[in-house]
């Protein structure tokens, strides 16, 4: 990106930069290091209309580091409740607890576990920050940059829509370019060997060498966080506000009229899931949640769950046995139908109360499946239950 279009990017900015909770009021302030990772893990995946609370409130009670690292994990799911994809919150307390010494380092690449030992704060280099679970290229870049003010490069979604209109890029970077094919003539010559029809580079790292263009400008902060908000706010999605965008001069796509042909179209590969959801109550009111051993959610308490034809009878069927023992079993009643999108797989899962005539044992061990178990109270379901796919189906009792 040229000097001018830099220029005119920064004067847009400092007039245009919305008020947000992580955001100070100078823009040239260098900022937290640990605010910069909760708020851009938190706006991976979400709107930032949303995460403007979820961050108020996780700040107010998790202000630092060290005071996260101490959690329990229910805990911190509960703060994260609501945002989905819970493995981000996972990762951030996995995280936090290797940063603080907590959990071991073994995971960990030699030279990153020496530095970071006794200094209870992220790292600041890209190579250790990436080692830490949770921290990809992306969030790495944005702490780097946003926080520190290194000349790190950063690209999200907003940046490779910016970046595919401004180069007119017909290709997203998790594309596989096949040999002999071209990508457009202004960039040729930085793509291919003379003569030759081969990619010299990877669409990723195209995308990346825009980047690294921006990252060594200076004020790369600044810019960095410039196009995040313009992709944001001004070059959408949908409708970009192609006539207040300061970089409309340099942009191959406006010029050419071709703005709605960029970037082009995702492929989705959305998978359908059927299942039972088992909602199986004592006689005193407790239900049972399972840890481990299920489709989803793996790593925290769920509903026992499991895969049916989607043409399936509402009755009971013979895998509830791993759960409960049959003649234990006084009613079961198909209780609805919830949906529920986790990833790529889109769910449909019909709800079965199965009430039994015994109460909750004492023991949190299942002998039939080998995990762990935990009977609860039915009026501490809500609370306890720190996914929305869990509370769906209970809110059908
Ligand atoms: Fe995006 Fe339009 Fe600006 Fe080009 S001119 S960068 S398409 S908003």
């Amino acid at each position: 990106m040229d000097k001018i279009s830099l220029k005119h990017l920064r004067e847009w900015f400092k007039k245009n930069a919305a008020d947000l909770p992580w955001r100070p009021a100078d823009l040239d302030a260098p900022r937290d290091p640990y605010a910069v990772w909760i708020s851009e893990t938190m706006l991976q995946q979400t709107q930032v209309s949303t995460v403007r609370e979820y961050f108020i409130r996780w700040m107010k009670r998790f202000p630092d580091v060290e005071t996260l690292a101490a959690a329990e994990e229910s805990e911190v799911f509960r703060y994260w409740q609501g945002l989905g994809y819970y493995s981000r919150a996972r990762n951030i307390l996995k995280t936090a607890r290797i940063v603080c010494e907590i959990d071991s380092m073994d995971s960990l690449p030699r030279n990153a576990r020496s530095r970071m030992t006794s200094r209870k704060e992220l790292p600041a280099t890209r190579k250790e920050l990436e080692a830490l679970p949770g921290i990809g290229a992306y969030t790495a870049g944005a702490i780097l940059s946003l926080a520190n003010h290194q000349q790190e490069a950063i690209l999200d979604g907003n940046l490779v829509r910016i970046f595919s209109r401004l180069y007119a890029l017909d290709f997203l970077p998790t594309d596989k370019i096949d040999k002999g094919r071209c990508p457009p003539e202004q960039v040729r010559g930085r793509l291919f060997k003379s003569g030759m029809t081969i990619c010299e580079k990877t669409p990723a790292e195209i995308y990346w060498n825009y980047a690294r263009e921006v990252a060594e400008s200076p004020k790369a902060y600044m810019h960095n966080e410039a196009l995040m908000e313009l992709g944001r706010t001004v070059c959408k999605i949908k409708n970009p506000d192609c006539a207040h965008c300061p970089l409309r001069a340099s942009c191959k796509a406006f010029a050419d009229n071709r703005v709605s042909e960029f970037p082009p179209a995702k492929k989705h590969l959305q998978k359908d899931w059927h299942g039972i959801v088992l909602v199986i109550e004592s006689a005193d009111h407790k239900i049972l949640a399972i840890h481990g051993g299920q489709k989803f959610f793996k790593n925290q308490f769920t509903l026992p769950h499991f895969e049916s034809p989607r043409n399936a009878t509402t009755g009971l069927p013979a895998q509830a046995e791993t759960y409960v023992d049959a003649d234990q079993i006084s009613s079961v009643q198909s209780i609805g139908q919830i949906k529920h999108n986790i990833t790529v797989h889109k769910i449909e899962c019909n709800v079965l109360h199965v009430q039994l005539r015994s109460k909750a044992p004492v023991r949190n061990h299942s002998a039939k499946t080998a995990h762990e178990i935990q009977w609860v109270k039915r009026e501490a379901t809500q609370e306890f239950f720190a996914n929305s796919f869990c509370l769906k189906a209970l809110a059908m009792l």
